[in-house]
């Protein structure tokens, strides 16, 4: 029987410990980029880093076992995790995406991936007859943020895992806004999971990676020939960060996610704020379907203020808190999407979103809540 997530987190899906023969506690990094070969046509298992690493791979199999994946490879950022997926799809296919996805994928879609041939639309997945709408005898997959990225927009998993099955589609989804420890979109039906792990997995803001996990053996191989391929794997050493961070998951994202409903329930009740954006929130449209596929809303929260001038004031005056891309980790940060995020998102695209110079995000932290809250409510005053 499968181990509790808590567990999971330190010790993988594995007998508690690892054959280490000085009985290390921390596993190595192998700071190898090569193995002896133990005679001709023999190996250890490892041959080259590039294709695995014994760190890499057990970064891999703890964050399968948090997934429930058949397998996961280890990218250098979400961004090379993200590139690697649209690498299965080629010329002519047609993949539907949520309409506001993390800003960096949207680019790559509309450069590299037009520069390859692929057909994208972006939808309003929250909507499943907009889906429905779209898919065409050239759609390939579905590609899901949820939350979404900034508009914490809540997408029904288990109805966009009907539709996917029915039309032979392959379901992806970015699972970086909740983390494992809150989502587990390849229970729900989903194929492939992206994790930028700079974020929650990682942690402390302090390490960049990226991960797919797959559902199948047949998925991971393809995976697996693509990262070997194109080479933008993790590092020995950011594995091992990454495996540090990922034992105290679950005690970060409780607290952080503690932390944000106080929050985001003291910008409801300021009077400069205008809107709060949190599916944690019971007055949020995506509340109820959130509650259903996800333990929890974790910790990232948007928000409007009155006026542009108010936004920006805060983005000068917050002390504490970081202005800062990113999310995540233990610091709190707050990020103007507008101009950093979601800059590259074409303006159109970003009005409609509501991506404006009135909407802030913020990642709340670890830091005691009542120092966050003083320090927004400092940085709102005139
Ligand atoms: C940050 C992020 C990415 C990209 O990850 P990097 O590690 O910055 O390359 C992709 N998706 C989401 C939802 C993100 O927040």
């Amino acid at each position: 029987m499968r181990k509790p997530i808590e567990t999971r987190c330190i010790h993988g899906n594995s007998d508690f410990s690892f054959q280490d023969a000085n009985k290390a506690v921390s596993f190595p990094i192998y700071q190898t980029a090569t193995f002896g070969h133990i005679g001709v046509g023999q190996s250890t298992g490892y041959d080259y880093t590039r294709v695995q690493n014994p760190t890499r791979e057990r970064l891999e199999e703890t964050v399968s076992a948090l997934e429930g994946a058949c397998d996961t490879v280890a990218f250098s950022t979400g961004m090379a995790a993200v590139s690697a997926c649209f690498e299965l799809f080629g010329a002519g296919d047609h993949i539907i995406c949520s309409a506001d996805l993390y800003g960096g994928a949207t680019r790559l879609l509309q450069t590299i991936g037009q520069k390859n041939g692929l057909a994208v639309d972006f939808v309003d997945t929250t909507d499943i007859a907009q889906i429905l709408a779209r898919i065409n005898p050239h759609t390939k997959a579905l590609y899901i943020e949820t939350p979404s990225n900034p508009m914490m927009n809540v997408t029904d998993l288990h109805a966009c895992a009907k539709i996917a099955k029915e039309n032979a589609l392959l379901l992806i989804v970015d699972n970086t806004f909740l983390s494992p420890y809150l989502q587990n979109p390849i229970e729900l039906g989903a194929d492939i999971v992206i994790h930028s792990g700079t974020k929650f997995l990682s942690g402390h803001n302090d390490t960049l990676s990226g991960f797919l996990s797959c559902a199948s053996q047949e998925l991971a191989e393809q995976v697996r020939m693509i990262a070997k391929t194109t080479g933008g794997i993790l590092a020995p050493f950011d594995c091992w960060l990454m495996l540090r961070g990922i034992k105290t998951l679950s005690i970060r994202m409780e607290r952080q996610q503690e932390n944000a409903l106080q929050v985001a329930r003291w910008l409801e009740a300021h009077p400069k704020i205008s809107k709060v954006y949190y599916a944690g929130l019971p007055e949020h449209p995506g509340y109820e379907i959130n509650r259903k596929q996800a333990r929890g809303a974790g910790s990232m929260i948007s928000f409007r203020t009155d006026s542009v001038e108010t936004a920006r004031r805060v983005l000068e005056k917050v002390k504490m808190i970081t202005f800062a891309e990113s999310l995540g980790g233990t610091e709190s940060l707050i990020t103007y999407p507008v101009l950093q995020t979601h800059n590259d998102v074409p303006e159109a695209m970003r009005a409609r979103l509501g991506i404006t110079e009135t909407l802030l995000r913020l990642s709340v932290g670890l830091e005691h809540v009542d120092d966050i809250i003083a320090d927004l409510a400092q940085a709102l005053e005139e």
